[in-house]
């Protein structure tokens, strides 16, 4: 879990569910550790300004060059490759569009089943464009909001949440990275 800020330890039930160790990881040095990432909701802005303050940047992109990766909500929108809403910067480690705050400003936060699961989006991202090559996991309200191409992963709602361990995306990400070890 890259830990600068957000919705982090409420992963820890949802990994460990699945019979994989969590880690908390903040340096270049922590990477190093970890057989995969996930990027936690939380606010994205924020999370720019603390991988630009630490010189994050480089290493942040070697591992996602290298690693499974999971992007949750605002870690969806660093993972993009272009953002909107306003244009901001990001690591273009998926070819998909994606506009924060999608949802308006009046929908705060909602609750959806994605998978027979409970889910929240909350002040959301919206995908609005993807390559062809992006395989879209689920659907919400006609558009992609569960996405995925390679080892590579992106969600805009939120499943940890909930607390029924592990969540089906937590699962599908873990069976990923066991495949990729
Ligand atoms: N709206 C936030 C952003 O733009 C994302 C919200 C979230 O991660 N739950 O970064």
């Amino acid at each position: 879990m890259l830990a600068l800020q957000g919705a982090v330890d409420l992963h820890k039930p949802h990994i460990e569910a699945c019979g994989a160790e969590y880690a908390a990881v903040k340096t270049a040095k922590d990477f190093g550790g970890v057989d995969a990432l996930i990027l936690p909701g939380g606010e994205s802005t924020t999370m720019l300004k603390l991988i630009e303050r630490f010189e994050l940047w480089d290493a942040l992109t070697e591992q996602f060059a290298t690693k499974p990766v999971w992007g949750i909500c605002a870690g969806s929108i660093l993972m993009a490759e272009k953002v909107t809403n306003p244009e901001q910067k990001s690591f273009g480690v998926l070819p998909i569009t994606i506009q924060r705050n999608g949802y308006g400003r009046q929908l705060e936060s909602h609750h959806a089943q994605i998978n027979d699961y409970e889910v929240s989006f909350i002040r959301a991202p919206l995908v609005t464009d993807s390559a062809d090559n992006v395989e879209v996991l689920a659907e919400y309200d006609g558009a992609p909001v569960w996405l995925q191409k390679g080892s590579k992963i992106v969600s805009t709602f939120h499943p940890e949440l909930t607390k029924d361990y592990p969540s089906p995306m937590h699962k599908h990400f873990i069976d990923l990275v066991n495949k990729s070890a």
